[in-house]
């Protein structure tokens, strides 16, 4: 029951008539008293039992009241102590903001201060006293503020160490009973490190964007119905489609007919498994010119599924070309090389034969088939394994020619080529003379490669250059040396003996009475027996000596290192053995020589005068004897 001032007041009234009625009561007991002092008493005796009643009845309530309120209180308390126990359990920050002036009613721990009342939100977030407005990042508290409504914002805030952060701000309103915002709630992520990732992402994706469209190779993205999903520009500017147009278009739309069926079988089964093929296509540019590509096709895959076809090729069409026209000039040089009447062979820096031609085959008798790809071309022309001229100038061992050619000289085609020539016993089953040049042939880096030997059978042009030789040196008659010949031999053996200091002898031969001969028998038999007395002298002389017709019947020999004695000897030999000789037809002849050795100061027509002298004087005593002067 509620206990209300009016109730009290009944009570308290019935109370007192009570008393009253009780006091009365007592009074009579005592009749002698004075009626004031019975008054005083009564009224004493009233207050003492009233106002107790009185305050029992009226303050009791009052003081339940104060234990209910400090109890109401100690449970807002808790509460308040719980909420902020939640608030700063949060890992984010979190206020409280007066919607009036923005301050701060309550803060929590990530929110990293306990300044909640006396700051305001700008102040905490700006460390500015007036809210941040408008521009990329509006103040969220004065859009909540503004609209009524929550928000979410990205906003840029300071962190007590003054470094800029980007927080991802959320701000609800409260209302209170007649729809004001009272309070706004704002609480905070700090998205600092996503929006770092974020933009490094998007400069990335931009980058590697930039970096698609600016390639110089074709990249497109199929779709797996060969539909285009992306072409770079430089796949655009050859084959000469827009980015509209792509739109619309597929793969088959490019594809050359002869790439169709191999392409088409390689798209459909490549978009099924995850793999990379290196191709080589052909496509169809806008304007109906064929390209060739080449490039890697890949499968996209997404979770094990594949969703795209990628494909980057690179336009090789001009390297075609130039493949194409070097394999022609290679196939041309090849011909040439092959067909060529003069022999060639190549080898390459392993000493290998590369090539060998037709004419090389007819001349050695060898196949190419059995020596390309080996280093058994010294057996054309050599009976032991050796080195050839072109081996040598593969290695660039130019200073061992001397080793295997007699004689050498630079090659008339290039410097570095060298040019031999000489006699081979058996080339191809003949005896030939071969004139042979070996050339190196260097790559664009300027590295030796290869080495081309060619090949010249001059054999019947070295005959005829050796008869003439023959002819203008040899006598005709007797084949000993001509007297133009004798005379250079003369000079060179005058010259050495000078130079070295050597003894050099001459002895001048005569037939005596020869004109009998060829009167008696005839011309003829005179000439055989002057070949006949050729003979016996070339036999009877050393081999160091020469001989030679000076005219008519006069024959001489010159004798390098023979002293005086040594050459009295020789002459004594010839002049003896003529005069045994039967000859045939005339049986006998004699001769008389005229001997004489090399002096210091002697030109050659003084040795040879002092030799016709000696033979003078040989026919002058008589004949058939040696005169030495
Ligand atoms: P002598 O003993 O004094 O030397 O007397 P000779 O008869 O040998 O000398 P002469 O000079 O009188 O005669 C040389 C002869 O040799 C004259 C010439 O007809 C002959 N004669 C020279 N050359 C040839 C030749 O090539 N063949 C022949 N058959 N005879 C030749
Ligand atoms: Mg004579
Ligand atoms: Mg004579």
């Amino acid at each position: 029951m509620k206990k209300s001032p009016a109730r009290i007041l009944v009570v308290v009234l019935g109370l007192i008539f009570l008393a009253e009625l009780a006091i009365s009561r007592l009074l009579t007991f005592f009749p002698n008293l004075p009626p004031r002092t019975a008054a005083l008493a009564d009224g004493i005796f009233l207050t003492c039992l009233v106002l107790p009643l009185w305050f029992f009845l009226s303050y009791r309530p009052m003081l339940e009241k104060t234990e209910e309120c400090n109890r109401e209180r100690q449970e807002i308390a808790r509460q308040n102590s719980f909420l902020h126990t939640v608030l700063d359990a949060l890992p984010f920050p979190f206020y409280v903001i007066d919607a009036h002036d923005y301050r701060v009613k309550i803060i929590n721990r990530a929110a990293g201060t306990n300044e909640a009342g006396d700051l305001t939100c700008h102040a905490l977030s700006h460390k500015s006293t007036t809210p941040c407005e408008g521009g990329e990042h509006p103040c969220p508290m004065v859009e909540v503020k503004k609209t009524g409504k929550p928000v979410v914002l990205e906003h840029l805030h300071y962190n007590r160490q003054g470094a800029q952060r980007v927080m991802e701000v959320h701000g609800y309103p409260i209302f209170d009973e007649s729809g004001n915002i009272v309070q706004m709630i704002e609480s905070s992520v700090d998205i600092t490190q996503r929006k770092v990732a974020e933009d490094a992402l998007r400069r990335s994706e931009a980058n590697l964007q930039n970096f698609l469209d600016n390639a110089n190779d074709l990249i497109q993205i199929l779709g797996l119905n060969g539909q285009f999903l992306y072409v770079n520009r430089a796949w655009q500017r050859v084959l000469g489609y827009d980015e509209a147009e792509i739109g619309s278009m597929s793969i088959h739309d490019i594809l050359h007919k002869d790439s169709r069926k191999s392409s088409l079988g390689l798209f459909s089964s490549i978009s099924r498994i995850s793999q990379v093929v290196e191709h080589e296509l052909l496509f169809v540019t806008k304007s109906g010119k064929t390209i060739v590509v080449e490039g890697s096709i890949t499968t996209q895959m997404e979770e094990g599924t594949p969703v795209a076809v990628r494909g980057i090729f690179r336009d090789i069409t001009k390297r075609k070309q130039l493949e194409e026209r070097f394999l022609e000039q290679k196939n041309f040089t090849e011909k040439i090389l092959r067909y060529s009447a003069v022999p060639i062979f190549v080898l390459n820096k392993n000493h290998e034969v590369t090539s060998w031609n037709k004419a090389c085959e007819k001349m050695t008798g060898i196949p190419a088939e059995k020596i390309v790809g080996t280093s058994d071309h010294w057996q054309a022309f050599y009976p032991s394994k050796r080195d050839c001229l072109a081996d040598l100038v593969l290695d660039e061992a130019y200073g061992s020619l001397p080793q295997f050619y007699e004689a050498f000289e630079n090659s008339a085609f290039m410097e570095e080529g060298v040019r031999s020539e000489g006699w081979f016993d058996n080339i191809g089953g003949i005896k030939r003379y071969l004139a042979f040049d070996a050339v190196p042939i260097y790559n664009r880096a300027n590295e030796l490669v290869a080495a081309i030997e060619t090949l010249q059978d001059i054999s019947e042009r070295k005959k005829m250059e050796e008869d003439l030789e023959r002819l203008a040196t040899t006598d005709a008659l007797t084949g000993l040396c001509n007297r133009h010949r004798f005379n250079e031999l003369l000079q060179q053996e005058v010259d050495r003996a000078k130079r070295y200091n050597t003894p050099l002898s001459l002895i001048m031969f005569d037939l005596d009475h020869f004109k009998k001969i060829n009167d008696t028998y005839g011309h003829a038999v005179g000439d055989q027996v002057l070949q006949a007395v050729a003979k016996v002298i070339r036999e009877n002389v050393r081999t160091s000596d020469w001989v030679g017709r000076w005219g008519g019947e006069e024959f001489l020999v010159l004798c390098p290192e023979a002293t005086e004695k040594d050459v009295l000897v020789i002459a004594e030999k010839l002049r003896e053995t003529v005069e045994k000789h039967i000859f045939e037809t005339v049986k006998t002849i004699t001769v008389s020589c005229g001997v004489t050795c090399f002096k210091p100061h002697d030109s050659v027509d003084a040795f040879v005068s002092r030799a016709d002298e000696g033979l003078y004087r040989a026919k002058d005593k008589g004949r058939n004897i040696v005169e030495i002067i």
